[in-house]
């Protein structure tokens, strides 16, 4: 086993290693940093990328690689664990919901970024060449962003070669959250991926997107799931002897469609994360800023929500929330839909 080393910090065989990549600036703009860390085991196997804070007001699997990187052993490790402790840093210190204050775009919509780019897409390029790049295995970890409620769900990205599908499908089986979107809709082409995991998936690697985590809380039990799903892919990835077993019977939402304000105004939500809705089934509201309703907004299929946003600012195009259908019993596992 030799030493490994990112941005300039090498971790020998068995041990752990942190540090800071920069993201520099260009002309007039600002830079930010990365804090990162190496697990570097002791026997060859896997790259595991595990992302924390592509959205940086989504705590929960911020503070679960706090307590992960402390946890983990890399004696009993065979492989290497890439931790990015909190990917979009100008969010997370300046406590934004979805957006970068710098640029005001989505960084997981950015990707696979630009060098020359804006911040947003600076971030993305580093993170696209210093740790998807090196991975074998990606994980992007979110959760409810401070205006979402949400109940704990992966995605699966069934998009790109039938191999990596199928290894993605085991990943997100391995992870250990119950309820698993299946997700036929992201971009093919690796120079427009968009997303941090299907970077990771249009250049041959198996990857998934797990949420975790309610309107910014840092809920005990939410860090729990995510500490258990990281066990799980270590587990299923050969790359520690002892884990958590694969969630032995799915929920595959097989239909799921997030429903979009056609409005700007104040948004009240007539729904809960969790609650199962009838076909036209009221969702919630838009107001005007002096409280005239301008739009009603209502299930287009039976299922469950999701997420629902609970806080009352909403721009037209954004998210109001969620739903999705558990599918009646299919092929999966076993089949690629
Ligand atoms: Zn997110």
């Amino acid at each position: 086993m030799d030493p490994y080393t990112v941005g300039g910090v090498t971790a020998l065989p068995g041990s752990t290693a942190s540090g800071t990549l920069a993201v520099g600036a260009t002309a007039g703009g600002e830079s930010t940093t990365i804090p990162f860390t190496i697990v570097h085991g002791t026997r060859p196997g896997p790259v595991l990328a595990l992302v924390a804070g592509t959205h940086g007001s989504e705590y929960v699997p911020i503070i679960a690689l706090q307590r992960l990187r402390a946890s983990i052993d890399p004696a009993m490790i065979s492989g290497t664990i890439l931790m990015v402790h909190v990917a979009n840093m100008p969010s997370f210190l300046r406590r934004t919901v979805y957006y970068s204050p710098g640029d005001g775009q989505n960084l997981n919509r950015v990707f696979p970024g630009k060098p020359d780019g804006t911040l947003s897409e600076r971030i993305a390029d580093v993170i696209t060449r210093e740790f998807i790049a090196r991975a074998t295995h990606v994980a992007d970890l979110h959760g409810g962003d401070g205006n979402e409620s949400l109940r704990p769900y992966s995605y699966w990205i069934t998009t790109g070669p039938e191999d990596v599908a199928e290894q993605s499908r085991a990943m997100a089986l391995a992870f250990g959250l119950e309820y698993i979107v299946v997700d036929r809709s992201r971009p093919t082409d690796p120079a427009k991926s968009s997303f941090l995991s299907n970077t990771a998936i249009t250049r041959g690697k198996p990857a998934i997107t797990t949420e975790t985590g309610d309107r910014s809380r840092v809920d005990e039990d939410m860090v729990a799931l995510v500490e258990r799903g990281v066990a799980g892919l270590l587990k299923h990835l050969g790359m520690r002897a002892e884990g958590p077993a694969p969630v032995a019977a799915a929920h595959w939402i097989d239909r799921e469609q997030v429903l979009r304000a056609d409005v700007t105004g104040l948004f009240y939500p007539s729904v809960v994360k969790g609650q199962t809705v009838e076909a036209g089934d009221l969702i919630g509201r838009i107001t005007d800023f002096h409280g005239h309703t301008l739009e009603s907004i209502s299930a287009p299929f039976a299922g469950e929500i999701l997420y629902v946003v609970e806080t009352p600012p909403i721009t037209k195009g954004e998210p109001i929330g969620m739903v999705g259908t558990i599918a009646p019993p299919l092929p999966y596992p076993g089949t690629i839909p």
